[in-house]
Formats: C-alpha cells, structure tokens, sequence
C-alpha cells in the first residue's frame, strides 16, 4: 500500500473510533491542492538540469497551511500527500492555529554545490511564491533542508515587490533572519518532553532507561542531548552509514559521537559528510541491526517505513517514540500493538518542531522576541497538554497512542471545518 494510502487507512480507523461523520472523513481523505512543477537549474559545468519539486496543501480549516520543505534523491508526490496529511493532524494534536502541508524537491543535496543548491531553492520558491504567505502557507526545514536554506527561501520570497518585511512566511530562519532561539533542539526537545510524560504514566524510572536512537540528524541528536542529560543511558546510535552500540551499557554521549561525525568535514558548508561510525569504543553494525539490539526505548529519527512486518517481532524495546515521520509500517504498528509495546506517534513525538515554529511565527508577526528559555518553556507546556489530551483518549478507548491522538486531532479539525460553514 502507498505511504498516503496507509495514512488514510489510520484516518478511517479515528474517524470510526470517535464517530466522526463519514462525510468529514470524506473531505480530509484529500488534499485540497498539490503543486508540481519543474525547476531548470544552469548547474557548475554549464548544463541545465531540471529538478521536480512538490508542494501539497492538504488542509486549513483551523489556520494557515504549515509543513516542512524535504531535499531528498527519493522525494515524490505520494510521499509528500503522506507528510501533509499528517502535518494537519498533527498541529492539531499540538493545538496550534494551523492547518497541514508539505514540500519537497527530487534531489540529492550531496551532489550539489552550495551555489547550485541556493538556486534550486530559489527557484522553488519563485515557483510557489502566490501561494505561500504568513497567513496561506508558511513553509519550514524537514529532511536535509535547514535554517541556511530557509534563509535563502525568506529572503527570495521578501525580495518580490509587496512582501518586504514579511519573514513570517518561513520558519526555521537563521536567527539573524527572525529565526526564533530554541528552534533548532525544538523537536529533539519536545520528544523527550513527551517520553518523559510516558515514563511518569508507566511509572517508569527514566535513569534506568535504556535508549537507541536511529538518525543522528538535528532531531536524533537533540533529543539524544536532553535524554542524555536527564540520566537515560544512550546506548545506541546511527546515521544513514550505520550504527554503534554500546556492549558495555555505560551509554554514550551524544556530544562524542557528533563531534566525530563533525571532524569529518563539511560539504559545501551545509551538509555534515561525516558518519557516527568514526566513534571509537563502541560495537559497529548496519543501522538496520541496531534497531533490533535490547534497549527500553527505541526512537527512530531518520526516515519512514523503517519498523516494518520484516523486523517489527524482533524490535526489543517496550516504547517505540517515532521522532521520525511515519517510521512504522501499519504492519509493524499492528504487531507492536498486540505486543504491548507503546508506539509514541509521529504526530505527537515530533510536534516540538511546528510548535516552536509556531512560536517563531508569532514573534515574527509581533517583532518582539522571546528569550530561547521563554520558548522552551512555552513549547513545553504545549507538548504537555497536548500529550495530557491524547493519554486521557487513549485510557478512556483503551486504545492505542495513534488512535487517540488522531481522535483528538480529528475531533478539532471537524469542529473547525463545521464552524466554517462546512459539512
Ligand atoms: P536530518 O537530515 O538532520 O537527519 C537525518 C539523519 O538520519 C541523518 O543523520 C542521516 O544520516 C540519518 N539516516 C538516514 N537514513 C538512515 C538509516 N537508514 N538509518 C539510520 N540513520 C539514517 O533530518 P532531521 O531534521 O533530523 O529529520 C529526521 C526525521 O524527523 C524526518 O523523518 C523528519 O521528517 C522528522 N522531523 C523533523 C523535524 C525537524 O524539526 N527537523 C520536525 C518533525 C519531524
């Protein structure tokens, strides 16, 4: 089934566990606009080469549009309605005034130069530049985009006549760009804010919590940082090169194993080359295996469709926090879920991110800005409610941490949907 197609599946699994109207499962079963278009790029040597990038609004009935904006060699468009879908649920579920989108471009960011890599995303945002605004569709980093992408995007975007000033319409700036403090740990950050919340309710001591960590990007990183700090014993970690595991259970430091990876070089000044595999002292195997070593917690934070029916029986961990989107196969999920394993969804475990972006937007539309404390804070408290609002559906339905919280995203975005004059 494709990735959207499972999406739906889970839509229609909500919408019959909260009664939601089978009209409204109707409408949210589709995206409301998809963009595609061709990006011809004059590259290094002189040829042109013609990227495709993406752009789905898949609904704003409760606010703008909001989702990041993926570089990626396999980026397409099914993937991107799959992303967008869940962006909607999920700033719901967080309960911020946002509706859902995603972008992406076909491309792999490694083999490009910094140079060829600012014209594509130029290009991308003069092709959606109608489109997107602080109050249509404010667009963000995902996978291999970054706070120096946006910053190219912001300034391509206030650079056409009538939209001087208005730097709301992306997120994730660089902070000399109205970037807010706190956004680059934001969804590490909020992750670990809601294991935290999950140990409490399982009564659970987070110092003897074991952790592996899939993806040592922005994500897998800052969340293994806070765990880390708070006492939890870090005892795997991997990037797309492979994984480590720590035989002796002492845990790692995040810090060790990125700054290995760091000392490795920087291509173009944008994109960290280096592999956690340099790390010493520690047992080297596939990324793929390290997902089945003993550990409490295990947080996939790189890509999706990583837990699958193929290896879902021999995952060892008790609480799967999907830091990634859609890392588990409905397959998976449905295994992990006869087990008794916790699968901390998506649209929850990763929310930090749109939530701090929220709170960049705000700032931005204000000009009057936060300390990084200030927004930690803020984030926070929303990550908890929102986390409070889903652990209540799921202990009055019994049912999984998936289903309740898309219970509860479905159930707001009904209601606004209704208000509007809808069906
Ligand atoms: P990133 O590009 O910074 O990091 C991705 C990491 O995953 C890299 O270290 C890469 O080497 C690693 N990786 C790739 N394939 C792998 C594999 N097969 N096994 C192990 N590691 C692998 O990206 P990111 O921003 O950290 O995003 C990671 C995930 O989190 C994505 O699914 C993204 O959609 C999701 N997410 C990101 C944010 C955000 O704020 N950045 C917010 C919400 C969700």
């Amino acid at each position: 089934m494709s990735l959207f197609g499972s999406a739906i599946k889970n839509l229609e699994r909500a919408g019959k566990l909260q009664n939601i109207d089978a009209q409204m499962i109707e409408i949210l079963s589709h995206p409301r606009r998809i963009l595609q278009f061709s990006l011809p790029i004059k590259m290094d040597n002189g040829k042109v080469k013609v990227f495709e990038g993406y752009r789905v609004q898949y609904n704003s009935a409760r606010g703008p549009y909001k989702g990041g904006i993926r570089y990626h060699p396999e980026a397409n468009l099914d993937e991107v309605k799959a992303l967008a879908f869940w962006m909607t649920i999920k700033c719901a579920v967080a309960g911020i005034p946002y509706g859902g989108a995603k972008g992406g471009i076909k491309l792999d960011p490694k083999k490009l130069s910094a140079r060829e890599l600012e014209d594509v995303s130029r290009a991308y945002v003069r092709a959606l530049k109608d489109l997107i605004g602080p109050h249509q569709d404010v667009p963000a980093p995902d996978v291999n985009t970054n706070a120096k992408i946006m910053g190219w995007m912001v300034d391509e975007y206030m650079s056409i006549p009538g939209n001087e000033g208005k730097n709301a319409v992306f997120t994730g700036k660089p902070i000399e760009l109205g970037g807010s403090l706190g956004r680059e740990q934001a969804t590490g950050a909020g992750g670990f804010f809601v294991l935290m919340n999950v140990l409490k309710h399982l009564k659970k001591d987070s110092k003897k919590t074991r952790v592996i960590v899939q993806g040592t990007g922005n994500v897998g990183y800052w969340f293994a940082k806070y765990a880390y700090d708070a006492g939890m014993k870090i005892v795997g970690m991997s990037d797309s090169q492979g994984g480590l595991y720590d035989t002796r259970g002492r845990g790692m430091n995040p810090d060790e194993v990125m700054n290995t990876k760091r000392t490795k070089g920087l291509i173009a000044g944008v994109y960290c080359s280096g592999s956690v595999c340099g790390s010493v002292g520690y047992k080297s195997m596939s990324n793929a295996k390290l997902l089945e070593m003993e550990c409490d917690v295990l947080a996939p934070a790189a890509l999706e469709d990583q837990l699958t029916s193929g290896n879902a029986a021999r995952v060892k961990a008790n609480i799967v926090l999907e830091l990634a989107n859609g890392p588990t196969t409905p397959d998976a999920d449905a295994k992990f879920e006869k087990r008794g394993v916790i699968v901390v969804p998506d649209v929850l475990a990763n929310a930090g991110g749109v939530v701090t972006s929220y709170l960049e937007w705000v700032q931005n539309l204000q000009s009057f800005y936060w300390e990084e404390k200030v927004v930690i804070d803020r984030m926070h408290a929303l990550m908890d409610s929102a986390f409070s609002a889903v652990w209540s559906i799921k202990e009055k339905k019994k049912t999984s941490m998936r289903m309740a919280a898309y219970a509860v995203a479905l159930e707001r975005i009904a209601e606004a949907i209704r208000l509007r004059g809808g069906v």
